[in-house]
């Protein structure tokens, strides 16, 4: 049905990372206008991977330039040609999925157990979701004929690399815009992995741009006049930074902060599997997940049960190589996030929580933190309300479900929630009150394309995924 470029010949080949990158704009991998570089480590090793560029105000400025004059084509292509090419994308995706998974691993230092069975098939359903829509957005809620906003900036943190260009770039693509994305500082190589798939479907030149850098980079392409719509997901105090920037721009803005889940047990659950869902909720990609659950509320008449099993599913968890398949918990993303977490984790003590963890060997080199549990934890304590961002679980109590609303709800952040009892009638009152984007029952972490996700108060405005994700990228 499609004719597009063979994929490179071996898969080593393929796997190959470069020594050094430029960006990608108008369709060309382009040295920066400035000579200032940044390194990417393996987080596992702290070996360098690779050097990339720190994108100048001039870059954005060409990549912008790039996206505004392809826009005029691609956003007059019917959408059924516009979903030929993400079609396109997403095939290709999941033929090099091997690849990317590896990649993937080695700059973010997740465990390749998830890139390959969670991430990598994900970016894949994203592609394929929206491809779907291209061509039906015409009287489906939208109005008659809804037009794309223009350029989209896109900024997008270091968690879930590809997922989150996934993310980005589908609906942005599927509704007529073009983009210019800049991946974060210590994970740019599958975003750069991915401007080759573009060349290799097809993609019209300008249609998608990378430019990297750090926070200077993002900050240029959210500020750039030229800009219609600014995506971002990152921390809550740079979305502040962005949404301030933006007011009175006339800019179009989705934002996808932090988030601090309270993950809620009542004492009909089964136990073997809510604890199958709290480590899940907290450990799952080392904790480096914005709707992670990292409150665990149990109610108060089985807490001594439900900590022994716990902590005895704890012990079993290997933390180590992200390339073995057997690893549950990789690396701590970069040195900072781990100096961030050990800072938290400290404040836990010092403020009179109960700090353990299992006995087990980390690596030599490279970022590790070990899973660790809290408990005798309050609400005023600092690891009750900041977000710690890595596999730490702090453990409050409570006695009835309006406790457990309350405390669930006692935080800045509103992105998930978790429950855990056989009661559908308790599930279906406790998902009404509690303030949170996502509720999951008697299970955590489920995403899928088509359902929307964001957040309450401090987690953001403006939801990704589904229908709703749409709407972002068009004039309605
Ligand atoms: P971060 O805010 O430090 O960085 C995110 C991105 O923003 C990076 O690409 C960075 O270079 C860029 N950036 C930094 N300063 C900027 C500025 N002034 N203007 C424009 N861009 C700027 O966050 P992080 O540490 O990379 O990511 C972790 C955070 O992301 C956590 O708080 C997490 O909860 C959140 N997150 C949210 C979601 C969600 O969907 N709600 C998903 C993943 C991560």
């Amino acid at each position: 049905l499609f004719t597009y470029a063979p994929a490179p010949e071996s898969p080593a080949a393929a796997g190959e990372i470069a020594t050094s990158y430029g960006h990608f704009i108008g369709g060309e991998f382009v040295d920066s206008s400035g000579s200032e570089a940044l390194k990417t480590v393996n987080p596992a090793t702290e070996q360098v991977l690779a050097e990339f560029a720190q994108g100048t105000d001039e870059d954005v400025e060409r990549a912008v330039t790039a996206a505004r004059k392809a826009f005029t084509d691609w956003s007059a292509l019917p959408g059924s040609e516009r979903a030929k090419y993400l079609f396109r994308i997403a095939r290709i995706i999941q033929e090099r999925s091997r690849e990317l998974a590896v990649l993937e691993s080695i700059d973010n230092g997740k465990p390749i157990r998830e890139t390959r069975d969670v991430d990598l098939p994900l970016v894949a359903a994203h592609f394929f979701y929206y491809a779907g829509w291209a061509d039906k957005l015409d009287f489906a809620g939208y109005g008659a004929n809804p037009k794309p906003l223009g350029v989209a900036g896109q900024v997008i943190p270091w968690n879930f690399p590809l997922l989150m260009l996934a993310w980005k770039i589908a609906p942005a693509l599927a509704t007529g815009n073009t983009v210019v994305l800049k991946p974060a500082e210590t994970t740019p190589l599958t975003a750069l992995r991915f401007a080759e798939i573009c060349r290799q479907a097809g993609l019209p030149k300008g249609v998608v741009n990378i430019v990297t850098g750090d926070g200077r980079t993002g900050a240029a392409l959210t500020a750039h006049p030229d800009v219609n719509k600014v995506a971002f997901t990152g921390s809550t105090p740079v979305g502040r930074s962005i949404a301030r920037q933006l007011a009175g721009s006339r800019k179009k803005l989705s934002l996808e902060l932090g988030g601090k889940a309270a993950n809620i047990v009542f004492d009909d659950a089964p136990i073997d599997q809510a604890v199958e869902g709290i480590v899940n909720g907290i450990f799952f990609n080392q904790g480096h997940v914005c709707c992670a659950g990292s409150r665990l509320l149990v109610q108060e008449s089985i807490q001594d049960e439900l900590l022994d099993a716990l902590k005895r599913r704890m012990g079993t968890l290997r933390v180590g190589d992200p390339l073995d398949k057997n690893t549950d918990i990789g690396a701590i993303n970069s040195a900072a996030q781990l100096a961030r977490i050990t800072e938290l984790s400290a404040a836990g003590e010092a403020e009179g929580a109960e700090r353990w963890a299992p006995e087990c060997e980390l690596p030599g080199a490279g970022y590790w933190f070990r899973p660790t549990l809290f408990t005798g934890v309050s609400q005023a304590h600092r690891i009750a309300r900041e977000e710690i961002f890595g596999p730490v679980l702090s453990v409050l109590t409570f006695r009835t479900p309006t406790e457990a609303v309350e405390k669930a709800n006692n935080t800045p952040y509103g992105l998930s929630a978790g429950i855990w009892t056989e009661k559908g009638s308790r599930i279906l009152w406790m998902a009404n009150q509690l303030k949170a984007g996502v509720v999951w029952a008697n299970t955590f972490n489920k995403f899928d394309p088509t359902s929307p996700f964001g957040g309450y108060k401090e987690s953001g405005y403006g939801r990704e995924g589904g229908r709703h994700g749409l709407e972002a990228y068009l004039d309605v």
